[in-house]
């Protein structure tokens, strides 16, 4: 066996209804602290969602200030203002509760009030040094893994996005609590699972750190998320359905946190940075063409997964499946659906070719002429 390493989260609490127990269950973090800073958005505030949190983290006697500005691709300067609030606050504790956004936020705050580096310099691979606050994740979509991650990807002033990737953004708690999901609309269910889904791949075919932890995570990742998103979608309130999602999620979450995602992530990127398509769904969309292309490659890696979920071993059948969940789920195929034209592919492809830092784990070399043809390939 080769050498590797396999991080992940210290502590995991995974209870349905436990949001509503948090100050008891997140006791070991939050001790000796009175002021907590819980970061999430107004959609989820609407929602009722972070309300349980507040009455058991207030019962205990804690302060909280809510920052809820948080928005989709979160930009730096929504990270800036909320440090500013948490600074002035004096916060002990932070709290990210939400979709990605809100945690990927959440964590850099700890990062920037614990530990004396600016924002910039944290940017890239194992350049956050740390120390940085106590920091709690509890995710409200079963899809980024962002909760089991060391990663933070922020969107910059000219719509690039820019990552954070180091082991102290990894949260010394996650919390998973499928209740928090009941309420996700159809659509970003799919395409949130979908997102998961494409993690657990990517994460096994991966050209760097693919190791036995992470290909076992994988593959019981995707098995939970392939059984349960169909049913998820059509009964949101559907409990088994939700759990497996989200413990799915956070499966394929901690498998690609040390296996790294690849191409069909870095040809998403652009559609998110330009046209504002949210994660999941950029990544639904470019997971067709790119898996044919990575075809020749990884065909045996492919054919793997879908015998793991019980299809012909193929790489056709694996995406020919991802295609009829995309269809029976009703999410956008094409890129023309979305407002994309067609003479904006080339500079898409341009885009894609500058995230080399997932680009180098795909398991075939994508150069610009492929990124164009598989953004064409899924146009209309
Ligand atoms: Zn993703």
């Amino acid at each position: 066996m080769t050498t590797f390493d396999f991080r992940t989260v210290p502590h995991l609490h995974i209870g349905t209804g436990s949001i509503s127990d948090i100050a008891k269950t997140a006791a070991s973090v939050i001790a000796g602290s009175a002021r907590i800073f819980l970061v999430t958005d107004t959609g989820v505030r609407a929602a009722g969602l972070i309300d349980a949190a507040l009455v058991s983290l207030e019962s205990a006697g804690l302060s909280v200030l809510v920052f809820d500005d948080v928005i989709a691709d979160p930009p730096d300067h929504v990270v800036m203002t909320a440090c500013d609030q948490a600074r002035a606050f004096k916060a002990e504790v932070i709290i990210g509760l939400g979709g990605g956004s809100s945690m990927d936020t959440a964590k850099l705050v700890a990062m920037l009030l614990g530990s004396k580096q600016t924002l910039s310099e944290m940017y890239g691979v194992d350049r956050a040094t740390g120390p940085r606050l106590p920091l709690i994740l509890a995710p409200t979509t079963a899809g980024t893994g962002s909760e089991v991650t060391p990663i933070s990807v922020i969107t910059t002033e000219g719509g690039a996005k820019m990552g954070v990737n180091s082991p102290p953004l990894y949260p010394d708690m996650a919390i998973l609590d499928a209740e928090l999901t009941y309420g996700l609309p159809k659509a970003i269910t799919a395409a949130t699972g979908i997102d998961a889904m494409v993690h657990a791949i990517e994460a096994y075919t991966t050209r760097h750190d693919k190791n036995p932890i992470s290909d076992m995570l994988a593959l019981e990742g995707l098995k939970k998320l392939h059984g349960a998103i169909e049913r998820a979608c059509e009964d949101g309130s559907n409990r088994q359905a939700r759990e497996d999602m989200l413990l799915g999620a956070t499966l394929a979450g901690q498998a690609f946190a040390n296996a790294p995602v690849g191409a069909v992530h870095a040809l998403a990127y652009p559609l998110g940075g330009i046209f504002h398509v949210p994660h999941g769904l950029s990544n639904s969309l470019m997971l067709p063409p790119v898996l044919r292309y990575n075809a020749q490659a990884a065909e045996s890696l492919y054919a793997e997964l879908a015998a793991h979920l019980g299809l012909h071993p193929s790489t056709d059948a694996l995406v020919e499946e991802m295609e009829r969940i995309a269809d029976q789920v009703g999410i956008e195929t094409r890129l023309s659906q979305i407002g994309v034209r067609h003479n904006d592919l080339p500079k898409l492809a341009e885009d894609a070719m500058k995230v080399t830092r997932l680009l180098v784990n795909n398991p075939r070399e994508m150069t610009l002429e492929a990124a164009y043809a598989c953004y064409e390939a899924v146009y209309d």
